[in-house]
């Protein structure tokens, strides 16, 4: 027997993995949005209850109706006890009224319900949908919550903002675990990593370390890490090479958007929101108002949205069955307007007629498209949770004082060279990063947000925040604008802060 793995949470939250008995309906919230929303949410659950999936809805309201009720959010109170007994939500989109005083639903679903992972399926169905990538089939899993999402920013000087960059070991090992996860849960062979840890060691180090570790523990997987700028290049221009891509928050923001550009099919896209204890699953697309109440939208994208729950709900043998009738009615040219082209379709069809050619083809496989296979067994054997890291021994050894003040680099460092730095020593003064005192090059463009770094015997000795705050009280009456501080650490004797450009 393998090691154990530890439970996935996000995939067996709502009930483990495997086949469930039509006895056991998985209760699911459903919301069917606005615009296109209510058709191509009826297409969807005529589809997959006539494939046997085996859920009950509860419906609750959303979107345009509720917002002009004067409820900022977007959804009724009632609606999260829905939510929180369900667990399970699969949401039509919504049209987001124009003006200001609204909040966006998704994000505050996203925070609420702590969804950590969104996970995008982007695939090319070459040679029935135009595409300039026809062996595309790659998962975009991007980290949801942290990175520079807390929206942490401030204007520190007349000229300099900042946002803060956040990145936990608890979040990264949770993204990174779920997508090994679901690498194994749906056959794929290889995750990949993308980060930037050339430049910003600490935090993507931090991501990129993470996913090493964690990558240990399925050796089955291959795994390998990109830089994220040749990495993206990559993508964009030979995404076949890729399989499942781990990646943090903001890069994943843009590349997910690339990556369902470049399949040719951004309207057949689903996506999944997944947290410990609570998964969204929707369509990437909005709700088309100009198409609504036509019978004309493509239900593709909600539909591989409710694929992706089906799998989180454990019933993956129904998805496979959806998933290949739809590529048997995507083959077969029955297509809707928005994917309809002349010589390559054979029928133009409507939302509801699209869904019954669907339903017409459960049991069939397609025959040029390669069908697709679900992993229907129960997830392997646990593996043994990695033991917690033990907690590092951290000790300040200085402090980086930031400072709004204009002038040159020479002046600066002469006046803090007058202010007594007590157990701390003036160490260097940087301007965005690159040292500029002592030394420094004249021709470095200086702006008015400075740092001065004080250290303790070199960074070798410990101080106490009195030491750091007497410090600063000296600063400030001195007359100098301190705008912040940040604390310079050592976790089992390494630095845990960037050194500078040019140190
Ligand atoms: P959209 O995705 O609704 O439409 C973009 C284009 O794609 C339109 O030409 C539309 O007709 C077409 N299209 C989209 N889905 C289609 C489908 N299933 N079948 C056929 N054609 C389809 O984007 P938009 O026009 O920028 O936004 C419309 C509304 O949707 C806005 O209020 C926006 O805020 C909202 N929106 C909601 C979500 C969500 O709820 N998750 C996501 C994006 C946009």
């Amino acid at each position: 027997m393998g090691p154990k793995r530890p439970p996935a949470a996000p995939l067996g939250a709502a009930s483990p993995c495997g086949k469930v008995s039509m006895a056991q309906a998985i209760p699911i919230t459903v919301a069917y949005g606005d615009g296109i929303g209510p058709e191509i949410m009826q297409a969807t659950l005529d589809i997959i209850q006539a494939a046997g999936a085996s859920i009950s809805p509860q419906v609750i309201e959303i979107g345009e109706k509720v917002y002009t009720k004067g409820i900022s959010a977007g959804i009724e109170p009632s609606s999260w006890d829905s939510l929180r007994s369900t667990k399970v939500f699969l949401k039509a989109p919504i049209t987001t009224p124009q003006g200001g005083g609204f909040k966006s639903l998704n994000v505050t679903t996203r925070k609420v319900l702590g969804l950590y992972a969104n996970v995008r399926p982007c695939v090319s169905y070459n040679p029935f949908i135009a595409t300039k990538h026809p062996n595309m089939d790659v998962v975009i899993v991007r980290e949801n919550e942290e990175d520079v999402y807390g929206g942490i920013e401030h204007r520190q000087t007349q000229q300099v903002t900042q946002c803060l960059k956040l990145i936990s070991r608890p979040g990264t090992e949770r993204i990174v675990r779920y997508a090994f996860e679901y690498a194994v849960r749906h056959n794929r062979k290889k995750v990949t990593c993308f980060t930037k840890d050339n430049i910003m060691k600490i935090t993507d180090g931090l991501f990129h370390r993470v996913f090493e570790e964690i990558g240990e523990e399925y050796p089955e997987i291959q795994k390998e890490h990109w830089i994220v700028d040749i990495g993206a290049a990559k993508l964009a221009d030979t995404p076949e090479v890729f399989d499942v891509i781990v990646l943090p928050n903001l890069y994943g923001d843009v590349l997910s958007d690339v990556a369902a550009q470049i399949a040719g099919s951004v309207g057949l896209a689903g996506s999944a929101n997944i947290g410990d204890n609570f998964a969204m699953f929707e369509a990437i697309h909005g709700s088309a108002p100009r198409r609504a109440g036509q019978n004309l939208a493509n239900p593709s994208g909600l539909l591989f949205g409710a694929l992706l729950m089906l799998v989180h709900i454990g019933q993956p043998d129904i998805a496979q069955r959806v998933h290949n009738a739809w590529l048997k009615t995507i083959e077969d040219g029955i297509h809707t307007y928005d994917i309809y082209k002349d010589g390559v379709s054979k029928q133009k069809v409507g939302t509801k007629e699209f869904a019954k050619a669907v339903i017409t083809r459960l049991g069939q496989a397609p025959q040029t498209l390669k069908p697709v296979t679900y992993n229907t067994e129960r997830a392997q054997e646990a593996r043994k949770p990695r033991a917690a890291k033990a907690p590092e021994t951290k000790v300040t050894v200085g402090v980086d004082v930031f400072l709004d003040w204009t002038g040159t680099p020479g002046a600066l460092g002469e006046k803090m060279k007058e202010i007594p730095g007590g157990e701390l020593d003036l160490y260097m003064i940087t301007n965005r990063g690159t040292k500029v005192w002592p030394g420094g090059f004249p021709d470095t463009f200086c702006s008015d947000h400075w740092t001065c770094r004080y250290l303790a015997n070199g960074g070798a000795a410990g101080v106490d925040h009195r030491q750091i705050v007497d410090l600063l009280g000296r600063i400030a009456a001195a007359g100098l604008d301190f705008i912040k501080t940040e604390n310079l650490c050592t976790f089992d004797g390494k630095n845990g802060f960037s050194a500078a450009q040019g140190e």
